[in-house]
């Protein structure tokens, strides 16, 4: 007998972009109906560069969550040089900032604080390997002589493997792996994990590229091949412990992303879960969704794990999926890559 819904335990998401102001106020709630908790990526237009900008957001983002729903922000700061070794070590025993975030210069939006020589922050892992605080990286090197599609290998060889071989104990998540190879080096490593996004699990650079150009698949790092695709979902339905969630939701309104220079991020937060569960039941891989999307990440982040569920029901015709989102800036798409979805969440 097919199943005909499932309860997991409530999920999370372990790398979101919640923007701020009216963007903030129309999204945050497609997070805090469909996850328990989220991380929240610092990248702001002023970026979350210390503890007391991340007490601000926080403060910001719990003004618009009522009462009655149950949701935990989780806090990053943005990794810059001028970051002082007091402040990480405040982190460390913080209440709910709990990953500081390295972007390298330019390889996202509002990533121009990013660093430019990795050199330059050792003082600063050597600090947070000592005290226990996560390294969360955006993955690409951005010299525009790399090609775009090797821009997370390159990294890889060069930057993260220099990075672990200083700081073997430096704990650090690898934040929207894309590939085959990412999947291999993160297995070897015994402090690095990863999150993987719905998009990297879902559709391939193909899809994106080969019958017209598909702005709304348009991501950073950007979609790679089938076989990296279905590495990556062998990783997402093994339940290994070092691979986790992390939509990586990035709303931009469709005039930026449908232009001549359009913007890369995807907004996924709204079907994740639905999706995902659809994926993982493709794939006979129920039993290990709760691994993927509610367990895998608390244990690395040391947190407790829930003990309340969600229930999903699988309707017997597909389901009238949200298509887009309407901000006083325009619309904004909703990811969903597939034909019919018949998964959603029981009211
Ligand atoms: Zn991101």
């Amino acid at each position: 007998m097919e199943k005909r819904y499932i309860d997991i335990l409530e999920p999370d998401d372990w790398h979101v972009h919640l923007r701020e102001g009216s963007i903030l106020s129309t999204v945050l709630p497609f997070t805090y109906k469909s996850f328990a908790s989220a991380l929240i990526m610092p990248n702001l237009e002023t970026p979350v560069t210390n503890i007391s900008l991340a007490e601000t957001y926080y403060s910001e983002i719990c003004r618009q969550i009522p009462r009655e729903i149950k949701f935990t922000p989780h806090m990053t700061l943005y990794l810059t040089s001028h970051l002082s070794k007091q402040q990480i070590i405040n982190v460390s025993t913080h209440q709910y900032i709990k990953a500081i975030k390295m972007y390298p210069k330019g390889a996202t939006t509002n990533s121009d604080s990013g660093f430019s020589n990795i050199i330059e922050l050792y003082p600063l892992f050597e600090v947070m390997e000592k005290y226990g605080v996560i390294l969360s990286i955006h993955g690409e090197v951005t010299n525009e002589k790399v090609d775009v599609f090797e821009r997370e290998k390159v990294f890889i060889e060069t930057i993260l493997t220099q990075i672990i071989n200083n700081f073997p104990n430096l704990r650090i998540v690898l934040e929207h792996i894309t590939s085959a190879d990412a999947v291999n080096f993160i297995k070897e490593q015994k402090k690095l994990a990863a999150t993987i996004t719905n998009h990297h699990l879902m559709v391939n650079r193909n899809i994106m590229l080969s019958k017209g150009i598909r702005p709304n698949f348009y991501c950073a790092p950007i979609l790679k091949t089938e076989e990296d695709r279905l590495a990556l979902v062998q990783a997402a339905i093994s339940g290994n412990g070092k691979f986790f969630l992390g939509t990586d939701s990035a709303p931009h309104v469709d005039s930026k992303k449908v232009s001549s220079c359009g913007c890369a991020g995807i907004f996924s937060s709204p079907l994740a879960i639905p999706l995902l569960i659809q994926l993982f039941e493709d794939h006979s891989s129920l039993n290990k969704i709760e691994n993927f999307i509610s367990r895998n990440g608390r244990a690395f982040y040391g947190l407790n794990q829930h003990n309340e569920r969600v229930r999903y029901v699988k309707r017997s015709n597909p389901v009238d999926a949200i298509k887009n989102i309407k901000t006083n800036q325009g619309e904004i798409t909703v990811f969903n890559p597939y034909d019919e979805l018949y998964w959603e969440k029981e009211n």
